[in-house]
């Protein structure tokens, strides 16, 4: 069975010219991940698109938050083999007692260095993709989609930081009918979003806090977009869930879910919440990338807390679901 969608074609809003070029579109994406059972109905494909303008004390994929290709180095993978640093056109990398050390200033990010390490401890993060490529990746489960109500999301980072990408996607994948769900922090012009909408089945749309000052804190950015955007998402009738990483010292406190409800309780076409129990591991990416992960000492929520939440929002109406 396939999903079906609540939205009008998007060739009539958009035009068949559309469709013309849409294949060669090019974007860049960290991670295809199949069977994923967590980002929508069924079983999903989720892609990640690379770059983020927010960025979240508790952000578990450090590898989408610029936008670039970058190379990681796992330390604990390297056999101090000597191969990558030859292999370095621009005299980038040194081979010291215990570790190989880049020299930023120099690195262009070209990746050889990833290509001549055996042990994969020099990684490549992210590549380039055209549509039509991504599409061949996407349309390889269709059967599981069929079969489960499943489709594609897409993630990231944020997905609409690529706009052109993402809505050329949508639209290649629509044209095959998958369904299609996007996964966004709302930081994004309410223009592309509208434009998304028309384009997409289902938007999983994260609200991490209500409260601005606090949200200025924990992410780096204010949320009255963010807001107004979730706000026009329900005013034009668009399928979403709203999504609530659950973080614990960070936004799980009373005052915030109550917001949160308050909030939803002036939306009425959104009536879903997915709650996301923060769970730490994104540690060693944050070291591979050299950059500091700024809850690594974070312990997640004890159950009873998240079944509290739960029932708290369930109590007011919303259909509540305990991850994604
Ligand atoms: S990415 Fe390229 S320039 Fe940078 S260290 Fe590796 S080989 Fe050298
Ligand atoms: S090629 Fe890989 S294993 Fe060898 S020194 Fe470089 S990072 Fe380490």
């Amino acid at each position: 069975m396939t999903a079906q969608s609540t939205f009008p074609d998007p060739r009539q809003r958009y035009g068949s010219s559309v469709h013309n070029h849409t294949p060669s579109v090019t974007g860049t994406i960290f991670d295809v991940m199949r069977f994923a059972v967590n980002d929508g109905p069924g079983i999903r494909t989720t892609v990640f698109l690379k770059g983020c303008l927010l960025s979240c004390w508790w952000c578990h994929n450090p590898e989408g938050l610029h936008r670039g290709i970058e190379v990681a180095y796992r330390v604990d993978r390297c056999i101090l083999c000597g191969e990558c640093v030859d292999a370095c056109p621009h005299r980038a990398l040194a081979l010291e007692e215990t570790r190989v050390v880049r020299d930023e200033a120099q690195c262009v990010l070209c990746g050889s260095c990833a290509d001549a390490c055996y042990t994969e401890a020099q990684e490549r993060i992210g590549r380039d993709i055209s549509v039509r490529d991504l599409l061949q990746e996407i349309l390889k489960d269709r059967v599981f989609y069929d079969e489960s109500g499943g489709g594609v999301t897409f993630s990231g980072g944020e997905p609409l930081l690529q706009f052109d990408f993402l809505l050329a996607a949508l639209l290649a994948c629509k044209e095959q009918e998958v369904h299609t769900a996007v996964e966004t922090s709302g930081l994004t012009s309410t223009e592309h979003l509208d434009r998304i909408r028309a384009a997409t089945d289902l938007f999983l749309f994260d609200v991490k806090l209500v409260d601005e000052e606090r949200h200025k804190r924990f992410t780096g950015v204010s949320n009255t977009r963010i807001l107004e955007n979730l706000r026009f998402l329900a005013s034009a009738g668009a399928a979403v869930v709203v999504r609530l990483p659950l973080i614990p010292g960070v936004n799980d406190d009373d005052a915030n879910i109550d917001a949160l409800a308050e909030l939803l309780a002036g939306l009425e076409t959104i009536r879903e919440v997915h709650l996301l129990p923060y769970h730490a591991g994104a540690s060693a990416k944050y070291r591979s990338l050299g950059m500091r992960a700024r809850m690594a000492d974070a312990r997640p929520l004890p159950r009873e807390r998240v079944e509290a939440i739960a029932r708290s929002l369930s109590a007011r109406g919303y259909t509540v679901q305990i991850g994604g």
